[in-house]
């Protein structure tokens, strides 16, 4: 391991309407994800780092060494060829007229490598790449995810303290990325900072996430904690949650008139500005006059018993089990009952609020229904506000509040559904976790 700590808060002035202004820690060996929408500033973070933008203000410190201090930093800033830090971008930019060993070796040459160790050390990372005899090769009989496992050998050969990979795997298919994907996560052997925009990528390389959103770290902490309590809507995004705002009345999200019951999670208070957490594959979507009995009743009785025909649809996923504690998801597709023949997906008996505490809350005046289903479930009418393909279907978007909705094809054309069309929704109280608006802060 090769790897320093580093240790830098970085400001940079970009222009009049954008600066950066992050810091960003990772312990030595350590890799670190990094994800923001585009243009939060994290490719300006990069270059900082690596010392190819200066510094406004803040500070790099990387194990022992200060490579940048103070105000005014750009003056006493470390030249980006001797900071011991790599960057590794999309494009390979490997050198066409060298052949893949020499590439590797370039770095080692370099730094006054003797020819044969630098050969030998090429052909040692050039394995551990999965590229043991491409040695001999150019670099343009290479394809674009060779070409890339080819640059990260060059990269980590020269045993740098930090490696920096902007996005390494977004211009590869899903396959090759995959491959190179494992690569990394067994290769890496030093500090790294790795941006992304891929969830996936987040939770495969790195076990801590920072999120830059508009120049500023918005969340940040261990990465599956962050995707469990998305504190911000990009974060909910990433995560693939709907996260809605609202108020905590009676032990229920509350807002626009719309009561979601949930886990609610320990410390809130009644009145506590909170956010109701699902699955958008958790949320069952009919249409909005299919029952308009339920309004009076539906759910009265725990779990929905619907008529066969009503068509309630949902991805599947809607029953979600929830690990005590941990605030991990994983979508349990195994409760979805198919109702015979109509084709349509219908919420069948295990959709049952099953966390202890959540139907515990308080009557509010007004609820509909009787007995402990009140509590099992959230229902509402909303508008649909615009239809998303996704591979599994559709996912709906609805207004007030603004909840996903994953549903299969058929329901489109079953349901009518387009913009401005209103349907009915309803999630289980199982699905929902009830949070603070702003997560906890990380140490
Ligand atoms: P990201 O990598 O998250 O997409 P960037 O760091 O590339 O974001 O950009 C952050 C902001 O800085 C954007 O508003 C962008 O237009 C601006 N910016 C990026 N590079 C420069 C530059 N060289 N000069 C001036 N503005 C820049």
């Amino acid at each position: 391991m090769t790897g320093a700590a580093l240790d830098a808060r970085v400001v940079v002035q970009r222009s009049a309407e954008f600066t950066l202004s992050v810091g960003v820690r990772a312990a030595a060996g350590e890799t670190v994800a990094v994800m923001g929408p585009s243009g939060a500033g994290k490719s300006t973070l990069l270059a900082a780092l690596a010392g190819f933008a200066g510094i406004d203000d803040g500070h790099i410190r990387l194990g022992d060494r200060d490579l940048v201090s103070g105000p005014g930093g750009r003056a006493r800033a470390v030249d980006p060829a001797h900071r011991g830090i790599v960057l590794l971008g999309q494009d390979p930019r490997l050198f066409p007229h060298l052949s893949v060993s020499d590439n590797v070796a370039f770095g080692l040459r370099a730094h006054g490598t003797h020819r044969h160790a630098a050969r030998a050390q090429a052909a040692e990372w050039l394995a551990r790449v999965g590229l043991p005899d491409a040695g001999g090769r150019r670099p343009s009989e290479l394809s674009g995810g060779e070409q890339q496992r080819v640059a990260l050998a060059r990269a980590l050969a020269a045993r740098p303290s930090l490696v920096l990979l902007d996005e390494p795997l977004v211009s590869l298919d899903p396959d090759t990325a995959d491959g190179l994907r494992t690569v990394i996560r067994a290769a890496l052997d030093c500090t790294a900072i790795v941006v992304t925009h891929a969830a996936v990528d987040a939770l495969a390389l790195a076990r801590r996430l920072v999120v830059i959103e508009d120049g500023r770290v918005s969340q940040e902490g261990p990465v599956r904690d962050v995707f469990a309590a998305p504190g911000t809507p990009f974060v909910a995004s990433l995560a693939g949650l709907d996260r809605v705002e609202g108020t905590l009345r009676g032990g229920r999200w509350e807002a626009d008139g719309v009561r979601i019951p949930g886990a609610v999670a320990p410390g809130l208070r009644d009145g506590d500005a909170v956010v109701a957490v699902f699955p958008p594959g958790a949320v069952q979507l009919s249409a909005a006059d299919a029952d308009a009995a339920g309004v009076g009743g539906v759910d009265a009785g725990g779990d929905e018993a619907r008529s066969a025909g009503a068509g309630a649809w949902s991805a599947g996923a809607g029953d979600v089990a929830r690990s005590a504690g941990a605030g991990a998801w994983s979508a349990g597709a195994g409760d979805v009952a198919r109702s015979a023949g109509a084709g349509a997906w219908s919420a069948g008996a295990g959709d049952v609020v099953r966390s202890a505490g959540v139907g515990d809350v308080g009557a509010g005046a007004g609820d509909v229904g009787a007995g402990a289903g009140e509590h099992a479930a959230g229902t509402w009418i909303a508008r649909v506000r615009r239809l998303e393909p996704t591979l599994a279907g559709v996912r709906v978007h609805t207004a007030a509040p603004a909840v996903a909705v994953d549903v299969p094809l058929e329901a489109v054309a079953a349901l009518g559904l387009e913009a401005g069309v209103a349907v009915r929704l309803r999630v289980a109280a199982s699905a929902v976790r009830i949070l603070p608006i702003a997560p906890a802060p990380h140490p």
